[in-house]
């Protein structure tokens, strides 16, 4: 293989995973970020979030001398010596207002490694961005580098998933490129070579579609299979098994069909506000993209309606909600269900305790100003619980004493808004069990 030097902007769960891995595959990286409290944290050999595996795969390459960090982007691009073959722009692209994708970070983090190149390098995007935006990096870029230094610019959008992160980065289904430059392209190919896995090489601004189109693709399909669950819910039929046997059809796979709460997390609301903006921006008004999101907002309230319908009036009612992330294995709260299932129960006045067994202390920050108790473990919250809201599948609520639950509790209703639980089982239990789509 050809060890290559890389250089990552931002080390948040994307810039963190995809600068360790890359170590991990034998190239020497450096990160970077602004935040001198995470930089801090990992010179320590500490992660400042929650990625199964990866506290490992940092240390180990740390001490192989394969990885660094530093604040600087320009320490990043040329460091001890080496100067850094590709640099990748892995920095947030949060929405603004108007739903449409703050790019101002990216435009930033382009400007200072243009600034900072004294050499041909490959200016990879990896945040999310909307298509064309790998024409204003260029643009950006050619305005602050140094004469006679050349430059090309990638689009290499990234598609792990929080909590699986290290693993979907190091055995991605594919791996996309987007570039018109073969130059540019050899260097990525040379990055990516030691994973082994597929690479498809487009243009820059279909590889941006790509990483948009496929978010909203998958948003779609669970906004889908919510909107039958709600079908099902009226007539009797069971969303399981109308699940399972459109699952078997190849054209239409298994995965993302499975009902609930709806999609939470950093990336699908996001994403498809950002595609419809950019859709429509451009002169295409992709309205299936407004019902994918309008679908997920009444979905994401599945558990007030039920314990209205079972509790009446929620003033004064004590709520316990079991689970806070979007989804087990992550810390990560950015658009969480929970918070707007929280956020609506305060409305409603009732008495919220709430327990997460990773993600607490983040969501203990965006929750500031909402009366939650956030208690120690199931047991702690559930004590006099009028209803248990159960929002997020992590291992510990999958695996907890039922009975004693049950005897802990004031009413003995649970919502469950992952249908981790058989109903048979639960009602035989003693439960008032609701699950979503499930008779
Ligand atoms: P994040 O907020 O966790 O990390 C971004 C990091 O960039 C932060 O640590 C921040 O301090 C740093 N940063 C911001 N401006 C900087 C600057 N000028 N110089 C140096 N560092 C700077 O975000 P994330 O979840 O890693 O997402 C990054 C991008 O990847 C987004 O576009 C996101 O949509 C996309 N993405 C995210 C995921 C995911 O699961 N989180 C998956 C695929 C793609």
């Amino acid at each position: 293989m050809k060890k290559m030097n890389v250089c990552v902007v931002g080390t948040g769960y994307v810039g963190l995973v995809t600068g360790t891995c890359l170590a991990e595959s034998g190239h020497r990286v450096v990160c970077v970020d602004s935040d001198i409290r995470k930089i801090n944290m990992l010179e320590k050999g500490k992660i400042p979030i929650y990625e199964p595996g990866l506290d490992k795969l940092v240390l180990k390459n740390k001490k192989a001398g394969r990885l660094f960090f530093t604040r600087r982007i320009a320490e990043g691009i040329m460091h001890d010596g080496h100067h850094a073959d590709v640099a990748f722009i892995a920095v947030g692209t949060p929405p603004r207002s108007d739903g449409s994708a703050d790019l101002s970070f990216v435009e930033k983090v382009a400007e200072e490694i243009a600034q900072a190149i004294t050499q041909y390098t490959v200016i990879v995007e990896k945040s999310t961005v909307p298509v064309e935006t790998g024409e204003w990096i260029a643009k950006t870029a050619a305005r602050f580098v140094r004469k006679n230094v050349e430059f090309d610019v990638a689009s290499n959008p990234e598609f792990l998933r929080e909590g699986s992160a290290v693993t979907d980065f190091l055995k991605p289904d594919r791996i996309v490129i987007g570039t018109s430059s073969e130059r540019a392209a050899k260097v990525m190919n040379d990055v990516y070579a030691p994973l082994k896995s597929p690479i498809l090489f487009t243009d820059t601004k279909s590889s941006e579609l790509i990483k948009h189109a496929s978010n909203s693709f998958l948003a779609a399909k669970i906004s889908f299979i919510n909107a039958v669950s709600a079908l099902c819910e009226r007539t009797g039929a069971n969303i399981e098994d109308v699940s399972r046997g459109m699952g078997m059809d190849k054209r239409i796979g298994a995965s993302f069909l499975k009902a609930g709460i709806g999609f939470g997390g950093f990336c699908f609301p996001k994403d498809l506000e950002a595609f419809y903006w950019i859709a429509r921006k451009k002169g295409y008004d992709f309205d299936l993209l407004r019902n994918v999101k309008e679908i997920n907002e009444d979905q994401k309230m599945w558990t007030v309606h039920k314990a209205e319908e079972e509790l009446w009036n929620l003033g004064g009612k004590t709520v316990a909600v079991l689970g806070l992330a979007f989804k087990p294995d992550t810390d990560d709260m950015r658009f969480a269900p929970s918070i707007d299932i929280i956020k609506s129960l305060h409305e409603r006045h009732a008495i919220i305790r709430a327990c997460d067994p990773i993600a607490q202390e983040n969501a203990k920050e965006l929750l500031k100003g909402y009366d939650v108790t956030f208690c120690k473990n199931v047991y702690d919250t559930v004590k006099d619980a009028d209803c248990i809201m159960l929002l997020t599948e992590w291992d510990e609520f999958k695996n907890m004493d039922l009975k004693k639950v049950l005897k802990l509790m004031r009413h003995p209703i649970m919502l469950d808004g992952r249908n981790v639980f058989s109903p048979e089982q639960m009602r035989k239990l003693g439960f008032i069990y609701k699950s979503v789509g499930r008779p």
